[in-house]
Parts: structure tokens; sequence; C-alpha cells
């Protein structure tokens, strides 16, 4: 590739994965998506629930990614993530189930008042599982 590309790598507690040479990279900065391209200047940014868009020469790729970092230096880009599934390799049951237990939790501290809820942590849930359903229909547009 003649043409300047960005080298995007992707690290959670579990694994690591070298994504290669894109031309773009999407993600969800705790302020709002940013776009890296080649060139960018040094950049760091925290990151939320939410997708990443990698462009590579044949192919769009997307993941879904539970929050984190950004770090660009010099057309390296290194994201450090809580969690993170290519759209294809997300499990839909499974993301359903979380979405109903965590609905299941939020209404049983609604209806019923029921303090035991983690109400926080049964919305994170929502969001995670959420955002897995919606980075998986990627696979089908
Ligand atoms: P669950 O309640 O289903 O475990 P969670 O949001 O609590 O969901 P996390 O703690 O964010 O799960 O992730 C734990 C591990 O499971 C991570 O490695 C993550 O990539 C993986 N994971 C979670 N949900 C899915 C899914 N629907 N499909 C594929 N991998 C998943």
């Amino acid at each position: 590739m003649t043409e300047k590309s960005l080298n995007i790598e992707l690290a959670t507690p579990n694994k690591k994965i070298e994504i290669g040479l894109a031309s773009s990279c999407s993600a969800p900065g705790v302020l709002g998506k940013f776009q890296i391209l080649p060139g960018h200047t040094a950049f760091i940014s925290e990151l939320e629930v939410g997708e990443i868009k990698v462009e590579l020469p044949e192919k769009t790729e997307y993941y879904a990614v539970s929050g984190g970092f950004l770090e660009v230096v010099q057309d390296r880009v290194l994201l450090l993530l809580e969690s993170a599934e290519s759209a294809q390799d997300i499990d839909i049951e499974r993301a359903q189930q979380a979405i109903d237990r965590a609905k299941d939790l939020l209404d049983r501290r609604k209806d019923s008042g029921d303090i035991d809820v983690d109400v926080v942590r049964a919305e994170a849930a929502l969001a995670r599982a959420t955002n897995r359903l919606q980075v998986a229909r990627r696979n089908s547009i």
C-alpha cells in the first residue's frame, strides 16, 4: 500500500487483535463519536459503550466495545478495551438474554421498589447488550 494508512491494534483483558492497515477508524468517544484518518495528530480519548468502525482495503469491519481508551501516535492506533467483539462474533441470543435480565431487574425496582436492584449496574448491562445487538445487525446490512 503506497498511500498512508493507520496500523490498528486492539486489546482486551483476554485477547489481542492486530486489525492491520486501515484508511480510517471511527470510535465512540465519551465526548462524542470521532474519526481518525492517517496523519492525525497524537491523541488520546476515553471511549464509552459503542461501535468501532474500521475501513480496511477490501472491507469494513465493525466491533462492539464496552468502553476503554484509544491512543494514536504516528498512525499507530491502540485500542485498550474492557471488551470487544467483531460483528460476526456476537452471540445474539446471549445479548438478548442479557437485555431481558437487565429489563426484569429494572422493572422490579420500578414496579415493586426492590432496593436490592443495582440500577446503575443493570443500566450498564442493558447498554452493553443493546449495543451488541445493534453492531451484530451491521453484518446483515
Ligand atoms: P453477559 O451477561 O452475557 O455475560 P456482559 O455484558 O456482562 O454480558 P461482559 O462482562 O461485557 O459481558 O463481557 C464478558 C466477556 O463475554 C467478554 O469477553 C465479552 O467479549 C464476551 N461477551 C459478552 N456478551 C457477548 C455476546 N453477546 N457475544 C459474544 N461475546 C460476548
